[in-house]
This record gives structure tokens, C-alpha cells and sequence, in this order.
């Protein structure tokens, strides 16, 4: 195996007079970083493995056909137009020479004066491989998108079978996960099934699909106010979906849905909403890690032992008197520790001294349906029709670009009208010859 010195470097990269810092990951915090950089006596490298910034708020829209993949999707390259001093590579790194200052990627090894990982988390199936296997994640657009032909070609197929019992594990949807993704999911796919799927197949009893929602904690939502999880509840309930609370999941082989000390469910859908773990690399110390898998920083988001080295987002575990166990891995802190560390970093050019961070909670949000949300501001909590008109505004605001945000707008505008998202569409991925993988898949499919 090649060392990371034996690696070529990663051509094409422009020459800079200036200190290079190379952010890995273009979520929420490595765009936020990159934009607050742009133009400042740094040079900027960013990577990432996708060339597109993916809002996944808003995926629980792709995985029930209301927004397409492109709504919610924003091109990295098209951000950074007029801004010389920062380069986009789509690359996946791998490994780390701390000592060396250089990156391992699948493009070859690029050197860093200072390094700032924004890689995020993944998916935390708790070990259970066979879960991992059957059931559908929802962390990135592609598998949202697998989610919504998944769900398509379940009544495709349904629709052909005589025997309702042999319909039964095909038409129901399980979701695993109370947090807002599970809600959400929920409740969208219980509207499909109460307005939308009758009309498309009128040979099939919508009466025999159940949704259900598990969630082993005692509550849905459980870091919102009890208000706004009571009312979550009582929500779905409306809609029909059946909410299992204090169920552990124990096992899923793709047909059986294995519960503690509870009747198993019987469905060929499992959606999986109920954990992440940090992403991580190779190279990172031990000690660095926190049990959780997030890497631990100080203050300023220094990696701990490092003094060039700083992790934002999901991917760090940073402590406050208010957060003794890490922050919410949510997108406001992200974006907050990013430009808290591109102030710094500015700072740093001046020989001014740094600011610690400190997390301004601005609230918490989740939909369940048509004119229902609930909302937690740091002051007031409310919900219904209002809550759902401020949830619709703050997420059209927070995409990224005008043509995302009247595409989106357009697209709300005629599913609440018609209730009838047109995107029920079964675009199903070519097979790709093994000698194009490389490129034309999925990356995370090729690890
Ligand atoms: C379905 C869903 C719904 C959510 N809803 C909400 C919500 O309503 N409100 C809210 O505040 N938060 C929400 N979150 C959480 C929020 O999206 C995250 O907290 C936020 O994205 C974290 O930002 P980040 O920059 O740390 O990581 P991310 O936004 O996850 O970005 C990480 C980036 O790193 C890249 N990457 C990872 N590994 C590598 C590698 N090895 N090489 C190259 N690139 C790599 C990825 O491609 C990705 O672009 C939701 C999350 C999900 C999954």
C-alpha cells in the first residue's frame, strides 16, 4: 500500500503567497467557513465528496416526492464564482499525516498550513448489521431519492398482487427515530396515503397501509418543549399514523421488524432515523475521540493536542457550562462555530487575540403536516397554522440561491394547493459498468 508521501499531489492546485487552509466537507459549517474566507488573505481549498451542498432539512421532501433532488441540492462551484482565493476539489479524504501537514485523498495527497474538518456525521445503525443492511437511512439526497422509489415501487408492485395479506408488508411504512426527521417522514408519508395514493391506485385499500412511527425514548421531539411534543403527537395521530413510544427495535431482516417485548411488524420498508455518529478519518488520535465518535475541541474549536488543526459542525464535540456533553448536532451550530472560527482566523492575520464560542440558541422547529407545526423560539413555543407558516418561511429563507427558493416555493405552493406533489416519478439508476463506478456512483456505495 502506498504511503501518503508516495502519493502524487493533487494537480492543478494553484500556487498562493498565502497560508492555505483546506476545509473538508461543504455542509453547513465548510460553506459557511468558505464564504466568510472568501477574499481574505487566506488561500482556501475546499473539499467534498459530492460537488453539490445538500440542505437535509428539507430531504424528508425528496424521500415523499414534494421537492426534487435539484430543490434541495446547491452546486459547490457555482458558490465560489468570484471568489479567487478558494478552490473547490470534489475529493474524498481518507487519512491524515498530522506530523506532515499533509491530507490522503482518493485525487492524491494536498499539503495544509491550517486544516478545518466539516465532515459531519453519518448514519448510526448501533452495530446492528442486519439493520444496516435492510433498512433505508435518509443522510444524503441520494438516499432520499432511494427512499422515494423505494416507497414508489412498493404500490407499483402492490397493485399487481390478488391476495391482500401478500399486499400487507409492502404497503405499510415503519419509521424508526421520534427526533423532527421521524416526524416529519411520518407524517408526509401518511398524507400520501390519505390524499394522494387513493388517486394513483384505486385498486388498492388504502385502509390495509399502516405507518408507524417507533421511538424507544418516552416522547417524540424530545429536546422541544413538553407543548410542542404533545402536540406532535396528537398531530399524527390526525393523520392516522400510529406512534409507538418506549418500543425498541431489536432486529429487521427486510420483511420482520423484531420489537422488545411487542408484537414484530411485518413490512418491507424500514426508514431509520435514530441515530448519527460523527465522521471521522484515519490518523486522528484515540484520545481525540470522543466516546460518542465526535472529535473533541477546546473553546475555539482547536482540535484537542493540535494548534493547526480545528473541527466545526456535527463532527466536534465542544463543551459549555450550558452543553457539559457536547452541543445538538444541529445546522445553527455548525453555522455559528463556522464563523466563529473564520472571525478568528481573521484575527490571527491581525495578531489580534481569538474569541471563544458560545452557542445562541435560536429555537427548534418541526412539521407534521399541512398547517401543522410546532415551534420553540428561546422565549414563546407555538403551534398550528402560524408555527407552519414561520416553518415554511425559515426554511425558504435558509436554502441556498433564488432558483432553489422559488422552486421550492413553487412547488409548496402547488402540493398545499392540490395536494398532489408531481414528482411521483420511478427513476430508476442505470447499472453502472464496474470500470465507471469510480465516478458515477454513489461514494459511500464503493466504501
Ligand atoms: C434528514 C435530516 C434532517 C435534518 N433537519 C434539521 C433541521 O430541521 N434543523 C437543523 O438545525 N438541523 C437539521 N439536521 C441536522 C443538520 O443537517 C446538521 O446538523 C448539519 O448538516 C451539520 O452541518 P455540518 O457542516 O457539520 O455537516 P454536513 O452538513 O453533514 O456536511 C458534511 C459534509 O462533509 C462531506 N464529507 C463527509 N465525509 C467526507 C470525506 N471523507 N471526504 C470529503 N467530504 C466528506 C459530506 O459530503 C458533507 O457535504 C437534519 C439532518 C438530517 C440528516
Amino acid at each position: 500500500m502506498l504511503t501518503i508521501q508516495e502519493l502524487t499531489p493533487i494537480p492543478n492546485i494553484p500556487e498562493s503567497k498565502f497560508k492555505r487552509i483546506v476545509i473538508v466537507g461543504a455542509g453547513f459549517a465548510g460553506i459557511q467557513l468558505a464564504q466568510k474566507l472568501a477574499k481574505s488573505d487566506y488561500q482556501v481549498i475546499l473539499l467534498d465528496k459530492n460537488n453539490y451542498h445538500q440542505f437535509q432539512p428539507l430531504l424528508y421532501q425528496v424521500a415523499t416526492a414534494a421537492l426534487s433532488p435539484s430543490a434541495v441540492s446547491f452546486p459547490l462551484r457555482r458558490l465560489f464564482h468570484k471568489t479567487e482565493n478558494i478552490v473547490f476539489r470534489m475529493a474524498i479524504v481518507r487519512k491524515i499525516d498530522k506530523e506532515k501537514k499533509i491530507l490522503e485523498t482518493n485525487l492524491g495527497h494536498l499539503n495544509y498550513d491550517i486544516l478545518v474538518l466539516s465532515q459531519g456525521a453519518n448514519t448510526n445503525f448501533f452495530g446492528n448489521k442486519n439493520i444496516q443492511t435492510h433498512a433505508a437511512p435518509m443522510k444524503s439526497t441520494s438516499e432520499a431519492l432511494y427512499i422515494r422509489n423505494k416507497i414508489i415501487s412498493n404500490y407499483e408492485r402492490a397493485v399487481n398482487l390478488k391476495s391482500v395479506e401478500d399486499r400487507r408488508p409492502i404497503m405499510n411504512v415503519v419509521i424508526v427515530g421520534g427526533g423532527a426527521t421521524g416526524v416529519e417522514l411520518a407524517g408526509a408519508i401518511a398524507e400520501l396515503r390519505n390524499h394522494v395514493f387513493p388517486k394513483d391506485y384505486p385498486q388498492l385499500s388504502f385502509e390495509n397501509m399502516r405507518v408507524i412511527l417507533i421511538e424507544a425514548g418516552p416522547s417524540l421531539l424530545s429536546g422541544l418543549s413538553e407543548g410542542s411534543r404533545a402536540k406532535a403527537k396528537s398531530y399524527l395521530g390526525k393523520l392516522g399514523v400510529e406512534v409507538m413510544l418506549g418500543t425498541m427495535v431489536e432486529d429487521y431482516d427486510g420483511l420482520v421488524v423484531k420489537l422488545k417485548d411487542k408484537e414484530p411488524i411485518e413490512t418491507i420498508t424500514l426508514l431509520w432515523a435514530a441515530g448519527i455518529k460523527a465522521n471521522s478519518l484515519l490518523g486522528i488520535d484515540s484520545e481525540q475521540v470522543a466516546k460518542n465518535g465526535r472529535l473533541i475541541v477546546d473553546e475555539f474549536n482547536r482540535l484537542i493536542n493540535e494548534d493547526s488543526i480545528y473541527v466545526v459542525g456535527d463532527q466536534c464535540e465542544q463543551k459549555e457550562e450550558k452543553y457539559p456533553h457536547g452541543h445538538p448536532q444541529v445546522a445553527q451550530v455548525a453555522i455559528q462555530q463556522a464563523s466563529n472560527l473564520a472571525k478568528n482566523l481573521k484575527l490571527d492575520l491581525q495578531n489580534k487575540p481569538w474569541k471563544p464560542f458560545q452557542y445562541r440558541d435560536l429555537g427548534s422547529m418541526a412539521t407534521v403536516g399541512k398547517k401543522m407545526a410546532v415551534v420553540d423560539l428561546p422565549f414563546i413555543s407555538f403551534q398550528g397554522t402560524f408555527a407552519w407558516l414561520v416553518w415554511l418561511f425559515v426554511h425558504l429563507m435558509a436554502i441556498l440561491g433564488v432558483k432553489n427558493k422559488l422552486l421550492i416555493f413553487i412547488s409548496w405552493a402547488w402540493k398545499y394547493l392540490a395536494f398532489d406533489p408531481s414528482l411521483r416519478l420511478l427513476i430508476r439508476p442505470k447499472y453502472v459498468k464496474p470500470n465507471k463506478r469510480e465516478w458515477l456512483l454513489d461514494q459511500d456505495d464503493l466504501e
